[in-house]
Order: C-alpha cells, then structure tokens, then sequence
C-alpha cells in the first residue's frame, strides 16, 4: 500500500465542480484499484468561495493545499463575478492566482497529443497529425505576468499610459530549463526552447541560461532554440517534429492553446502545475492538477461538459504526485478506448453526457472488461 496522500479537491465554478466530480471517481476508483491510499476533502474556490466567505480564496484554503499531497482543482469564474473590483493586488482577485503564488508552482506541464479516434475532430490531415505528442514546460511565477512595476498613468497630453514588464532573474530561468530538461529524460529527449531573443533582454537571458544549462548539466538531451513567431507556424505545421516546448509565462500560455488544436477540444487538455522538477519515480509534494480549460458558463448544470481534461490531470496526479506510472497509463488508457468506442461529448462532436464518459472510463479501469 502506498500512501496515505492528501488531496484536496476544488471544484470552483460552473463546470469545475462537474468535471472534478467525474476526476473524484476516477481517483477513488484507481486508487483502489491499485492500492494507494487516498485521503481526499474538499472545499471551495473562486466565485464559489467568494459568495460564502466574501474572498476568492480563504486562508483556510491556502493552509489546506499547503498540507495536501496534491490538489485537484475544476475551473474558476464566470460573469457573476466580473464586476467585482477590489482595488488590490491580483491575489486576492483571483484565487486560483493567489494558489499559485502562495505554492509557488512555477513548473507547468501540458502535455497535449493526437487521439486516433479525435483525428477527424482535428482540422489536421491524419498523415500530418497522427501520434503527435508534446509536452508544454511553461515557467508560471514569473515573466510578463507578475513584473513590477505595471499600472496605468495619464500622461500630460491627457491619453492613458498602460505597462508592464517582462523580467527574469537567471535563477528563475535555470530551474525551469532543469523541469524541462528533466521531464525530456522520461521522454523522447528532445527540447525547444522559445523565445523572442532577437529582440527581448528577457529572451537573450533566457536562451543563454537555458543553453548553459543544457550544456553543462543535460548534455543527453538534444536542445534547439526557436524564435517564438516561427514556433508557432512550425509546431502548427508540423506538430510531430516536436517533444518538449520549453517556454516563459507568456510564451507558453499562448503554445499550450496553439497546440491543443491538435487533441480535438480544450475539454481534452490536463495540467500539472508543480513547485519543483518531475522526475520519474520522485513524487513532488504539493502540485495543482487542472483541465485547461475554463468554467464554460455556456454549457454548465447541463450535464454535458466533458470530463476528460480533468480525468487526465488525475492521471498526471498519479504519476507526479504519487509516483504511480502504473496507474497513470490505465486511466490513459482507459480514456482512449472510451474515444475509441465512439462515445463522445458535444464538444467532439457527440452526444455522450459528462456521466456516462465517467461511467465508460470507470468500467475500462476495472480488469478483465
Ligand atoms: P472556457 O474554456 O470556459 O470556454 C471556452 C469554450 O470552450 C466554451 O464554449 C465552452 O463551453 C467550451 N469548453 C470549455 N471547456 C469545456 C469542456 N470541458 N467541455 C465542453 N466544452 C468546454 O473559456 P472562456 O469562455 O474564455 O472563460 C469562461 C470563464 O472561465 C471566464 O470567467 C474565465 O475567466 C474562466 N477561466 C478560468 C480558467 C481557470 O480556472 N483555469 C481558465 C480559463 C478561463
Ligand atoms: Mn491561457
């Protein structure tokens, strides 16, 4: 038996509390199934937390992630809650935020990859697309995002002056080359690194770190550089060339929505967001598993969001936050014959409800079915 772990589950709003449901019974389930305890509660984030508490995210929360093993988190906001303006730093304007900075997670992972069965929901050619498998590094505690200082100002001639800027320190830089370089040995052992060193001081910092980095500490692993404009059109163009996109805060933001075309819908896409390095067989203590998408507004209390992004982000609690490849690959393997069987949900094309994806997902788990 492995464990106990602690995980903490929060769901947020509209559609999140529906998909961690669906991730909760597929945890409890594996977890059984493979004789790891699961010590799991839950509690509230965003909109949500805000309409009990009067804040996004409570202390209570922040201390109850800060305890658990990993946290399972669904999707925050939606226009309930655009209005409210507090006149205060991003943390406490958004929760999720105020998670993320409090456990400094910095080392995002997305892996994204081709589906056989959701080829035809891809705009790709199957020849171009097929076994198309990538991996995001995304540095997320620092760049463009958080660089101080940022405001607005009038300015004499009366027009209205908005800044912010784009900033990293070497030690930033090196411990997300080493997140990437690291998840690359478990990989195909293949990194591009993005950037628009051509014309930011941030981005010439950030390839000769990564370089030096490469150079003196991975020299197993093949690194390129790429200019973050080509990027796009060459990953696009040609998916299957790339392993691993290494990239700042903002670049990687952008990539991990460029490149989720290739897996069919945003309802498909797993996150992993850690405070330190993934590397095979070491559990990381403290990490954010999340679908990338949003609360969805629009199709949320209907019973028909998709659950597989989520679904998959436990698979990746599995593997990085419990050290359970085994377990990892069932439930991948699970979702793929769930696709392959042709049960899908609206936004692939079907008609297949939230729950009966869970229920086919659960009972491809269970052995000998
Ligand atoms: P979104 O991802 O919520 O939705 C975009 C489109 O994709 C919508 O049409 C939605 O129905 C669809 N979609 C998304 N996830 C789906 C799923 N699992 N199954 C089926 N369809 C799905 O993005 P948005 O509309 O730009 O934002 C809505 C709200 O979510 C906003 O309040 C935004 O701030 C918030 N948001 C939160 C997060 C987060 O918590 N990590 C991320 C992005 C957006
Ligand atoms: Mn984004």
């Amino acid at each position: 038996m492995n464990g106990p772990f602690k995980v903490l589950a929060l769901g947020g709003d509209h559609i999140g509390p529906e998909v961690v449901a669906s991730g909760l019974e597929v945890l409890r389930q594996a977890a059984n199934q493979f004789d790891v305890a699961v010590d799991i509660g839950e509690d509230l984030l965003g909109g949500a937390s805000w309409d009990v508490h009067g804040t996004f995210c409570t202390d209570a929360v922040v201390a109850k992630a800060r305890a658990a093993d990993a946290i399972l988190v669904g999707a925050v906001g939606g226009p309930e809650w655009d209005d409210i303006r507090i006149d205060r730093p991003i943390t406490e304007t958004d929760g999720l935020t105020r998670l993320r900075i409090e456990l400094d997670v910095y080392n995002a992972l997305r892996p994204v990859r081709a589906w056989s069965a959701l080829l035809p929901q891809t705009p790709y050619r199957p020849e171009v697309v097929e076994g198309a498998d990538l991996l995001v590094v995304r540095e997320n505690s620092g760049g463009i995002y958080y660089g101080e200082p940022r405001g607005r100002e009038v300015l004499n001639d009366g027009q209205v002056r908005a800044f912010e800027i784009s900033e990293y320190r070497t030690a930033e830089i090196e411990r997300i080359a080493r997140c990437a370089f690291e998840a690359a040995r478990g990989r195909r052992g293949y990194v591009t690194s993005l950037d628009k060193s051509n014309v930011m001081e941030s981005g010439k910092l950030w390839r000769e770190t990564v370089a030096r980095i490469g150079h003196d500490e991975y020299p197993d692993i093949e690194l390129n550089h790429l200019l973050m404009d080509y990027a796009l059109f060459a990953v696009a163009r040609a998916p299957r060339d790339f392993d691993i996109l290494l990239a700042d805060n903002l670049f990687g933001d952008l990539i991990s929505d460029l490149i989720a075309v290739v897996s069919g819908s945003l309802g498909m896409l797993p996150s992993a967001t850690l405070p330190a390095a993934a590397r095979v067989g070491h559990p990381v203590k403290g990490g954010l598993y999340e679908p990338t998408h949003g609360s969805a507004p629009d199709i949320s209390g209907r019973g028909i969001a998709n659950p597989i992004g989520a679904i998959l982000s436990v698979a990746m609690m599995f593997e990085h936050g419990f050290g359970h490849l085994h377990a990892a690959r069932a439930i991948e393997r699970a979702v793929d014959n769930v696709l392959s069987a042709g049960l899908l949900p609206p936004d692939l094309g079907g008609v297949a409800s939230t729950a009966s994806i869970t229920q086919s997902v659960l009972s491809g788990l269970r052995p000998n079915t």
